[in-house]
């Protein structure tokens, strides 16, 4: 789950990472109240969960109430690369000497966390990792021995970033690495994490990515979710308890487990067509689960094919057919649905498919994984 800036630096603060004072405001009244509030000059600046937003004009600086009137004004209602700003977060501006960069994400193919840092932040790190590669120092952290302040120092010092910035810099990151673990973090960027003037080090953006599957433990988490930006499809879906992620093609997928539906959208692409999401219904779906997973995939209108891949462990081919059958009793489906039914009671589930009379403009069966895709992108007519 993506944090907005004003949450991911408010997640920040939590573990005593120094960030402005601000506030988030909806319109331009409250603009001129949070600036008020946090002093002058203020930066206004665009929440929306995309970078760029300095280069797009979505972050600007305010000496008066004047000012943040007109910035407001402008950012509010913005669209930023196909996002439109409908918060704002201000806060006091900072004076800047330098910009630097640093980020935790976990490493799966080394099994560590990995640091990133950099004396050359502000823009887009993509582009220092093309034009300077060498400008950015990457270190691996085990999780068991964690993050020591000597360790994130000479990192720093590895980064050249100048004498008097180091210890504020080790500092803020031993904080952001116990954010990053502590705080169940996929990611946890600053950029830029500044210098001032006054030789303090301060995080002047944030982006954080929480991940979903810690969220359990993490009961204040709540309120993010509340406002997470999801599609229509990813809503419903969440709603309904089911592993979904939205995507642009034409064949629905229902498989279960996770490997399984990864395969599925792999073969799917390879014999020439392109799926409409991901859906792992799980272990042990009944018919409930399976209704459920067809009603999501029944919202999504570019669907023209939906393709079930069962291989059933756990999962019991008869509960599956009987989700399918009452699927079809509740909503008319938008299209039809092609099936590989394998595995545990695989010859019972077909058995109530073929009991259940449905029309084989509704329902085809097919032996195997490739033979099923191969008849949904036939129906969903290639890409
Ligand atoms: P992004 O463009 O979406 O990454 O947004 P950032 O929050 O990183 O801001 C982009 C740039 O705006 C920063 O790199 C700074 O150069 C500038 N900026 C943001 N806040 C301040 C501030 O308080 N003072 C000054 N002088 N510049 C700021
Ligand atoms: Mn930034």
């Amino acid at each position: 789950m993506d944090l907005f800036e004003y949450q991911g630096k408010q997640y920040f603060a939590r573990f005593g990472i120094p960030v402005s004072p601000g506030g988030v405001a909806d319109t331009v009244d409250e603009a001129v109240a949070q600036a008020d509030a946090a002093g002058y000059p203020v930066v206004v600046k665009a929440q929306v969960q995309v970078g760029g937003r300095g280069k797009a004009g979505g972050i600007k600086l305010a000496n008066d109430a004047d000012e943040v009137r007109l910035h407001a004004g402008n950012i509010l209602g913005m669209d930023i690369k196909g996002h439109t700003v409908e918060r704002l977060w201000i806060e006091n501006a900072s004076d800047i000497e330098e910009e630097y960069y640093a980020s935790f994400t976990l490493d799966r193919a080394a099994k560590q966390h990995l640091l990133m840092l950099s004396a050359e932040g502000g823009v887009e790190i993509e582009e220092v990792a093309v034009t300077n590669p060498d400008a950015i120092v990457k270190l691996h952290v085990n999780p068991v021995d964690g993050l020591s302040v000597e360790t994130a120092r000479q990192a720093a010092i590895d980064a050249k970033i100048p004498e008097r910035a180091l210890d504020g810099v080790a500092s803020i990151l031993v904080k952001l690495y116990d954010c990053f673990t502590a705080g169940d973090c996929d990611l946890a960027e600053i950029n830029p994490l500044i210098l001032k003037p006054t030789g303090e080090v301060h995080a002047l953006d944030a982006k954080v990515s929480l991940d979903s599957n810690a969220a359990f433990r993490h009961p204040e988490w709540e309120e993010y979710s509340a406002i997470e930006v999801l599609d229509d499809r990813e809503r419903m879906a969440k709603d309904r308890d089911l592993q979904y992620i939205g995507l642009d093609g034409t064949v629905g997928i229902i498989a279960n487990g996770a490997g399984l539906a990864m395969s599925t959208l792999d073969v799917v692409n390879q014999v020439g067509g392109s799926a409409a999401n991901f859906l792992d219904i799980g272990g042990g779906a009944n018919a409930d689960v399976m209704a459920a997973a067809l009603d999501v995939i029944n919202h999504d209108e570019k669907v023209k094919s939906i393709f079930i891949n069962i291989f059933g462990g756990i999962t019991r081919g008869e509960e599956v057919a009987k989700g399918i059958v009452e699927a079809l009793s509740r909503v008319a489906l938008r299209a039809p649905i092609v099936i590989r039914l394998d595995g545990t009671n695989a010859e019972e589930g077909r058995e109530i498919l073929a009991a259940a009379g449905i029309p084989p403009e509704q329902l085809i069966s097919k032996p195997t994984m490739l033979d099923a895709a191969r008849e949904a992108v036939a129906i969903a007519g290639g890409n």
